[in-house]
């Protein structure tokens, strides 16, 4: 099936199974069919596509991860073929996805008690319920663990939230954002799913971004929000509990640095083709082909890279740094890929109709969120020397 595929060139998806190949075929076709002719008009005018919502459910997008909910046994590595091919398509769809499905669910999934893990996860899995991760705040990024200051206090039965958040994404029109938050008597950092109608929460959408346009990004402010005991989840005892979830999702944004560094080679490799200078196709002229090469070099060395972060996953052995390596890694790499992919195009890179300069733009909030390249670097020099110098 994946034949035609020139940016797969060790043929990495040969490891799934004939089910998960099925799998990625079908989304795949949706991909192209709805997704693909929408995805320029919306990141032009900064827009969410809702209507992708529950056909990327009904599809597995929020429940391939979760025993609960997961449609049919599955591996690591067929789910980051999934988030690689959302990507490809468009990083946006593939981010709300990624916050949807690996934030939010899987929040609920390594922190939640088992009757919160019941009673939410379908609910995510079908798309009844969006959901949103606010853990960025105005005054802390990647100083989430110690900056955070949003307040829990317990109050019989209920905990009262009070604090700002930043960035946080699907949050201008999610059902629930998982806050979290200082309990002001013990100090330390726990998780909340709130609903967003209570009273005292608040969503702005920010306006202006050049990268990922279509993914909306709220400020939330929480002004005395009342939440009951039930919707504390209930294994998230400290910030050690919210880098589990972040291990997942680093892993998984690592894919989509993938995905979207392919999106623009496709893009590219249709390109050399078709346009014509000096009376041949440009795909013949040798700088050309080695722009093509230099970037098919970047997303094989990334997809291998990746592969084996996502059998760690399965196996029981990945940790912090392997994702955390994956993540920088991945996402330099795609950073010089999609530049060199939309050089290819000269002057018709700049433009949005040519797909490439979407992806071109998009990598630069890939490279950012999930923790920045740096603090990436920093998780895996603190392991290989044994000395953390980011705190
Ligand atoms: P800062 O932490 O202010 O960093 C600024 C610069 O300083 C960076 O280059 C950084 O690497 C560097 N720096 C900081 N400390 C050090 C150090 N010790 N050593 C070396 N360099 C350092 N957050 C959520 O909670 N939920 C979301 O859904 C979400 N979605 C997002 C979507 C988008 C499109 C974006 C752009 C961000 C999103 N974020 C979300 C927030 C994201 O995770 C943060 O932007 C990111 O962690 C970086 O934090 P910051 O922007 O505050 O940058």
């Amino acid at each position: 099936t994946f034949e035609h595929l020139t940016s797969d060139f060790y043929g990495y998806q040969n490891l799934l199974t004939d089910r998960e190949k099925n799998a990625l075929t079908e989304l795949r076709e949706y991909l192209d069919a709805e997704v693909r002719p929408i995805v320029n008009g919306c990141w032009e005018r900064a827009e969410f596509p809702h209507q992708v919502i529950k056909p990327l459910a009904k599809l597995g997008m929020y429940s391939y991860s979760w025993p609960e909910t997961a449609p049919f046994t599955n591996s690591a590595v067929f789910r980051g073929f999934v988030a690689l091919e959302l990507s490809r398509v468009d990083a946006s769809v593939a981010t709300f996805a990624g916050v949807q499905n690996g934030l939010v669910a899987g929040s609920i999934s390594a922190c939640g008690s088992a009757e919160q893990r019941a009673e939410w996860l379908p609910k995510i899995a079908s798309g009844d319920v969006v959901g949103a991760f606010g853990l960025t705040e105005p005054l802390s990024g990647s100083d989430a663990a110690r900056g955070l200051q949003t307040t829990a206090r317990r109050d019989g039965d209920t905990w009262v939230l009070n604090g700002a958040k930043r960035w946080i994404g699907n949050g201008t029109f999610s059902d629930i954002t998982i806050i979290w938050a200082r309990d002001v008597a013990d100090e330390q950092v726990k998780g909340f799913i709130v609903p967003t109608d209570t009273e005292g929460y608040t969503a702005t959408k920010i306006e202006g971004k050049i990268s990922l346009r279509t993914v909306q990004n709220a400020d939330i402010v929480l002004e005395n929000v009342v939440v009951p005991e039930t919707l504390r989840l209930q294994e998230a005892n400290s910030f050690k509990d919210t880098a589990k979830v972040l291990r997942l999702t680093r892993a998984e944004v690592s894919w989509s640095a993938v995905g979207n560094a392919v999106g623009a080679y496709d893009a590219a490799v249709a390109y050399s083709k078709t346009r014509m200078q000096f009376g041949k196709p440009i795909g013949g002229h040798q700088m050309v082909q080695d722009l093509l090469v230099k970037s098919l070099g970047n997303i094989t060395a990334s997809l291998g890279m990746v592969v084996r972060v996502s059998q760690m996953l399965d196996e029981g052995t990945q940790r912090d740094e392997h994702s955390a390596l994956a993540k920088t890694y991945t996402t330099s790499r795609m950073r010089e890929s999609v530049a060199w992919c939309r050089e290819l195009f000269g002057g018709n890179g700049i433009v949005l109709e040519y797909d490439v300069a979407r992806h071109f733009a998009d990598a630069e909030a890939i490279y950012s969120y999930e923790g920045t390249q740096e603090m990436n670097t920093l998780i895996v020099g603190r392991s290989i020397t044994g000395q953390a110098a980011f705190i």
